[in-house]
């Protein structure tokens, strides 16, 4: 990931607004890209300009460290630095068409944590339809390199809890209220169609290496 520390900048989206229609349509990418992560990014400049001694952290260190915070500083760098680390990783794991299953050691913790790839995405569904109000479901990694479905709200990362991200839905009607209205399930199945499975095994890689 590009721009890990301040000040950050809104990059543009690694492919066409209209890159992943039929699932995801254009408008919802549009505004969700250029307004609400934009809304993000400026509020996290803000809150670092108005908390200068957050200028020497990385958006992932900042997120890991948030419970070390200041009361009040730690609301508006879990909403905000959660808001731009969440989405980034949200649109950059998009891809159309989609890579259809994992593959290698993290296709293998997949296997063997839910007994079967088509078994964890029902797993990971019931989850993303489990989010009461506006959340995120993910697939993390622990310090054991095993892999585990979480749900978080608003936007909360799954780094405060010391588990590393691998992948994650947004859930906020805001990600699928235009195409899919108040149906989260069928926005959840689209989703499914879209994801970049090679990215998300890049991550598990990148992480369990350090282990
Ligand atoms: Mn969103």
């Amino acid at each position: 990931m590009m721009n890990e520390y301040y000040p950050f900048e809104n990059l543009p989206l690694p492919y066409a607004y209209d890159a992943m229609n039929p699932y995801i349509d254009t408008k919802t990418m549009e505004l969700h890209h250029d307004k609400h992560l934009q809304t993000y990014i400026d509020n996290l400049n803000k809150v670092i300009e108005q908390n200068p001694q957050l200028k020497k952290y990385s958006i992932e260190q900042m997120l890991y460290n948030v419970a070390r915070l200041p009361m009040k500083v730690q609301i508006a760098v879990r909403n905000n630095a959660g808001g731009v680390y969440n989405h980034r990783m949200y649109f950059e794991q998009l891809t159309n068409p989609g890579i259809d299953k994992p593959t290698g050691k993290l296709g293998t913790a997949i296997e063997k944590e839910y007994e079967g790839f088509e078994n964890f995405k029902e797993e990971f569904k019931k989850a993303a339809l489990a989010v009461f109000g506006s959340g995120y479901a993910w697939l993390i990694c622990d310090r054991d390199g095993n892999v585990q479905i979480i749900t978080t709200v608003n936007q909360d990362n799954p780094l405060e809890k010391h588990l590393y991200p691998l992948l994650n839905i947004d859930v906020w009607e805001h990600a699928y209220y235009l195409k899919h209205y108040n149906v989260r399930a069928e926005y959840i199945d689209d989703w499914f169609m879209v994801n970049n499975w090679r990215n998300i095994e890049m991550r598990y890689d990148r992480f369990t290496e350090m282990l």
